[in-house]
């Protein structure tokens, strides 16, 4: 296994209950995330000992309340690390709440031809056993490793990639998933074991400078919503939607992701009110509310299919398009 032991790992400390803190000791869940710095974190696995580390406290967030502008500020701090010759990968730590959204947002915009190991926990750092110290180390390990490239997900011993990882799971320590693709390896004993080819490598590529300049510039990602398409839905929210758009142009929708029933279906009175805001240029996406299986493409379907994303992760992705202007209101 050909670990760049060689190359300085930078870990960017993000919050998350990785950095969390009960007043309790041994409470798992009554705890506040995003307490304890990145190097304090660091200090308590003495198994990083000796390796050439860099850390950065980027912010301290609960990550259920990720944002635009923090993403902004992670991205520039990446786009720097990544560009130092002697930086082998970087770490980020991460809350699970919006970590794949995170994940999939750094992937898309940034294109890291180097790993970029986003890892988290799902116990505080006081808890009796914390899940944060065998995941840190796994995520180190894994940004040192030449094989790597790009986004992916340490946790729980398993290696996910951005594009197919989920929380699936809201108290278990194992709480990621990789649906149909399964994960790409797991980590023993900082070795990896790959279940799959390792992944075609990115390569550099100037779309992605160009993205990252619009991202970087921009104050705001395009207005993108997800909607649920239940039983006895009446469109009501896509309704609003339109009418606050009608009364402040600022709210205007641009684009909406249709959390579809099964494969890609929807309820006829939110096709009809959907149907309405195609009409005024909203772009509407369909993805699967299943937790596993896709859209499967449909040319005769005047919406298109979110390419097998998630609903945030399809968001994400519309809201880039937008921005990117790659794609024109419907
Ligand atoms: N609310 C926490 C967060 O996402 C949950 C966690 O990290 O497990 O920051």
């Amino acid at each position: 296994m050909a670990i760049n032991n060689k190359g300085v790992r930078v870990i960017l400390g993000t919050g998350g209950t990785i950095a969390g803190r009960a007043s309790r000791p041994g409470d798992n869940v009554g705890y506040v995330a995003g307490q304890v710095r990145v190097e304090d974190l660091l200090a308590g696995v003495p198994a990083l000992e000796g390796m050439a580390l860099e850390v950065e406290q980027v912010e301290q967030v609960d990550s259920k309340d990720m944002h635009f502008d923090l993403w902004k500020r992670l991205l520039e701090r990446l786009a720097h690390h990544l560009s130092r010759e002697e930086v082998s990968g970087v770490v980020v730590t991460h809350g699970t709440d919006t970590l794949e959204e995170t994940a999939w947002f750094v992937e898309s915009v940034l294109r890291p031809v180097k790993p970029v190991v986003f890892t988290c926990a799902m116990r505080p750092a006081t808890a009796l056993v914390p899940d944060g110290p065998q995941n840190l180390l796994d995520a180190v390990t894994v940004a040192g490793l030449a094989e790597v490239s790009g986004t992916v997900v340490v946790c729980a011993g398993q290696v996910h990639a951005a594009e197919h990882v989920a929380k699936v799971h809201s108290y278990r320590v194992d709480a990621f998933d990789s649906g149909d693709a399964g994960p790409l390896a797991c980590v023993e004993e900082g070795q990896l074991r790959w279940f799959h080819r390792p992944p075609a490598a990115n390569t550099p590529d100037g779309r992605a400078d160009d993205l990252l300049a619009r991202v970087l510039a921009a104050p705001a990602l395009p207005g993108v919503h997800i909607v649920t398409s239940h039983a006895d839905t009446d469109g009501g929210l896509v309704r609003a939607l339109l009418l606050a758009g009608d009364a402040d142009p600022g709210l205007r929708p641009r684009g909406i992701v249709v959390a579809a029933t099964g494969n890609g279906t929807v309820h006829r009175a939110l096709a009809q009110v959907l149907s309405e805001a195609s009409a005024r240029g909203v772009r509407v996406v369909r993805a699967t509310r299943c937790a596993r299986g896709r859209v499967i493409p449909d040319p005769a379907n005047p919406w298109p299919d979110s390419a097998g994303l998630s609903p945030v992760k399809a968001r994400i992705a519309l809201a880039l398009a937008l921005l990117a202007g790659d794609v024109v209101p419907s």
